[in-house]
């Protein structure tokens, strides 16, 4: 066999597993070491004064900003903290708009004015720090000669140690910014649409309830991957450079058992788990669940939901965990969304609500009357945002490998619409029947409610099929892709419902000047929102070409390609949206779009070169050493005196062989055709033609390269083949 891929394979047979964990903390209680990688409020309260630690839960709960003095007493006992801890180092932490999340570190250890080496950290090293970013992706916000980006602390999330073999450092969130403050990250988009909607979530809720005084946004993710030996990792070229099989020929045996999903998990992956599990908990990254997935080496877990910024950074420092702890099993995680041709793709489903500082949920119906109102409220509007911003939720969750997942028959459809289950739908279609809703029906329809059998657990016809469905007491955002940050879907959420918010408050506002009773006003509001979100609600089948068709009636978008779904992001709706919202200027969201579309580009480059290498580096050599030993064959065997006829199966072979070669010298020359014309295009075009023109060639060379594998003796294949990246550990 060729060697490259049975050395890994002979590797992973060798390995001692036993060896590879999880170490420390088993069968520890994990409270007893939950968080204490974090400084969080038990730190604070320990390292602080009493006046400081105040005014910083304050500040985080206000939004305010830190005076100079507090911002030093909070770093002397960051530091302090931190020190104790045996950390030496500090680094602004960050979410640049590709890549995962970025770090520069920065040592506590200075020279004194007499040259004594110290360790210090004040108020101004925590917040703020400029680190060489003119690498980052920012989209032209950033001309070369203020190519400087500047990162800034988000108290509201807490520092955290990351520990390294080599030592500790003491991490700061932090949000990061071009000179002139715009946002070249996650992080501040992300903050702002929470405040633009907790102000306009506010206002609502006090209809209901007076004292309502805040409004979160809270995220439970579910963060599903795979995991192969490093051995195979390493032998696949495809999956080294992009993180997915570019070639492959699909194994006789992949999913169609269901015999992974909810199995038992095998001993090697549970050390995984257990050891990412608690690497999280000290990281105070609350942890929960964990099952086996559909596709065989597929996994998830989910963490309880948190407050969304916190969410959101905890997400992103746990995908680095995954790595980082997979490394040390000898494993490697697969977070892109499609990582097998054949076998179900990765999702990171974002589980969304809302919660008011009275500790009350906005999306969860209750048993009495008044809170259904609420409810019914909360709900529709969500709804009817959703409804009117539909395109922009789609561009989102758009990038290159979620493209591969998106309306693939096992994932959500590209085309955007609403699941809310058959008892809400049938609520909704009551309300809406009421031609002119009087106080009898207020009362009628929220006694219907009040008798709704408990929702959460009315799950059972919930449909796989939608990509945002009303779960019980929170919407289930399905196209997030696994490999993203859920900080994008989250600001577009939050910034559409937020303005759908003002608006119904505005209008609610209207009728009661025109002397409509408050009840009566809401409920109409309701049901008008009822009757203009119509067209998204859908409870049938996501998959169906049915659905398709009747989708484009209904003048649903459905843009299943990247470089078709991101103008939705400056389409002059979105780009009012989100200025009126104070979100992202008009400015930031087309350099956004930019970075977005410059990575799809950048992707698809990738691969294709990586294909076209895979292909003439190691396919073809290996196809051609087998079609030579056939016809050496040939020609001994016809010494032997055997005619044509009798070696019809080396000719049907050698002929077979030939026909996918020649379609794959197409192919390539095709794709280098392809990439050479596009790249003379402005960007948009030229991703445009990437996913237009390149993809299917791409898709073609592929089938070839599958067939030869077919074709071709297995003792001379180059590449670890599907059963053995699947199921070999
Ligand atoms: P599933 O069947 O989809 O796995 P679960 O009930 O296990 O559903 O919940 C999935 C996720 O939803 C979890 O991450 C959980 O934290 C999150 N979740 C539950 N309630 C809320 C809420 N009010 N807001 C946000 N996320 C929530
Ligand atoms: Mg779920």
């Amino acid at each position: 066999m060729n060697s490259g891929r049975l050395q890994a394979i002979n590797s992973i047979l060798a390995r001692d597993k036993s060896q590879l964990g999880p170490h420390g903390n088993i069968g520890e209680k994990i409270s007893s070491y939950y968080g204490s990688l974090v400084f969080g409020a038990d730190a604070m309260y320990e390292y602080m004064s009493k006046k400081v630690f105040k005014e910083i839960q304050e500040c985080t709960h206000s939004g305010n900003k830190l005076s100079r003095e507090t911002a030093d007493e909070v770093a002397a006992a960051m530091q302090s903290w931190a020190m104790d801890k045996g950390v030496t180092h500090y680094a602004h932490w960050f979410q640049p708009l590709t890549g995962r999340t970025a770090e520069k570190h920065d040592s506590f250890f200075t020279l004194d004015s007499n040259q004594q080496a110290i360790e210090e950290f004040n108020g101004s090293e925590l917040a703020q720090q400029e680190p060489d970013g003119s690498s980052f992706p920012g989209g032209g916000l950033r001309t070369t000669f203020e190519a400087r980006g500047y990162t800034a602390w988000d108290p509201t999330s807490p520092a955290f140690i990351l520990e390294m073999k080599g030592g500790k450092t003491l991490c700061i969130p932090t949000i990061f910014v071009t000179y002139s403050g715009e946002a070249m990250d996650y992080k501040l988009p992300l903050l702002k649409s929470q405040t633009f909607l907790e102000e306009a979530a506010i206002k609502v809720g006090q209809y209901f309830q007076k004292d309502i005084r805040r409004v979160n946004v809270t995220l439970g993710w579910e963060q599903e991957y795979f995991l192969i030996d490093e051995a195979l990792f390493y032998s696949r070229p495809d999956l080294l450079m992009t993180g997915r099989t570019l070639i492959g020929k699909t194994a006789p045996k992949g999913q169609q058992l269901d015999d992974h999903y909810f199995g038992a998990i095998p001993e090697r992956i549970y050390g995984f788990m257990r050891d990412l599990e608690i690497e999280s908990h000290k990281l105070g990254i609350p942890v929960r669940t964990r099952h086996n997935e559909v596709g065989p080496g597929q996994y998830e877990l989910a963490p309880m939901f948190e407050e969304v910024n916190v969410a959101v950074d905890h997400n992103s420092l746990l995908m680095d965990l995954m790595d980082k702890i997979a490394i040390r099993h000898k494993l490697r995680v697969l977070l892109h969304e499609k990582p097998f041709e054949g076998v179900n793709g990765s999702g990171k489903h974002n589980n969304w609500s809302m919660a008011t500082n009275t500790g009350k949920n906005l999306l969860s119906p209750g048993k009495s009357p008044g809170k259904n109102l609420r409810f019914l409220a909360f709900f529709v509007t969500v709804i009817r945002a959703v409804k009117e911003h539909s395109a922009l939720l789609r561009a989102s969750v758009a990038s290159a490998s979620n493209d591969h997942r998106l309306g693939a028959n096992e994932a959500p459809p590209a085309i955007i619409s609403v699941f809310i289950g058959q008892t809400l739908t049938r609520i909704l279609n009551d309300i809406e029947k009421k031609e002119q809703v009087d106080e009898k029906d207020v009362a009628e329809i929220l006694d219907l409610l009040s008798k709704i059998p408990n929702l959460e657990k009315d799950n059972t016809d919930r449909n796989r099929t939608s990509p945002f469905a009303f779960t019980g007491n929170k919407f289930e955002i399905r196209m997030v892709g696994s490999t993203m940050n859920c900080a994008a879907p989250m600001t577009v959420m939050n910034t559409i419902v937020g303005a759908q918010l003002k608006d119904f408050y505005h209008k609610v506002e209207q009728s009661r000047e025109d002397g409509v009773d408050l009840q009566l006003a809401i409920l109409e509001q309701i049901r008008n929102y009822i009757t203009e979100s119509r067209d998204v609600l859908f409870e049938g089948d996501g998959y169906s070409v049915d659905w398709e068709e009747e989708a484009a009636r209904r003048g649903l978008p459905n843009t299943p390609n990247t470089p078709d779904a991101l103008p939705a992001y400056v389409s002059p709706k979105s780009i009012k949206l989100f200025g009126e919202a104070n979100v992202l200027s008009e400015r930031e969201l087309n350099a956004h779009y930019e970075v977005m579309l410059e990575n799809y580009i950048l992707k698809r480059q990738i691969e294709s070169r990586t294909l076209g290498e895979m292909v003439y580096n190691h396919i073809i050599p290996a196809t051609i050493k087998y079609q030579s030993r056939i016809g050496e064959n040939i020609r001994n065997m016809k010494a032997c005196d055997f005619d044509e006829d009798q070696l019809s199966m080396q000719y049907d072979i050698l002929q077979r062989i030939q026909g996918q070669l020649t379609r794959i010298k197409d192919g390539i020359n095709q794709m280098t055709d392809i990439r050479r014309t596009a790249h003379e295009k402005p960007e948009a075009e030229c991703a445009q033609m990437y996913a237009i023109d390149l993809i299917p060639v791409m898709e073609e060379v592929r089938i070839a390269v599958d067939r030869l594998e077919y074709l071709v003796d297995d003792a001379d294949w180059p590449f670890a083949k599907y059963r053995e990246l699947l199921f070999v550990r």
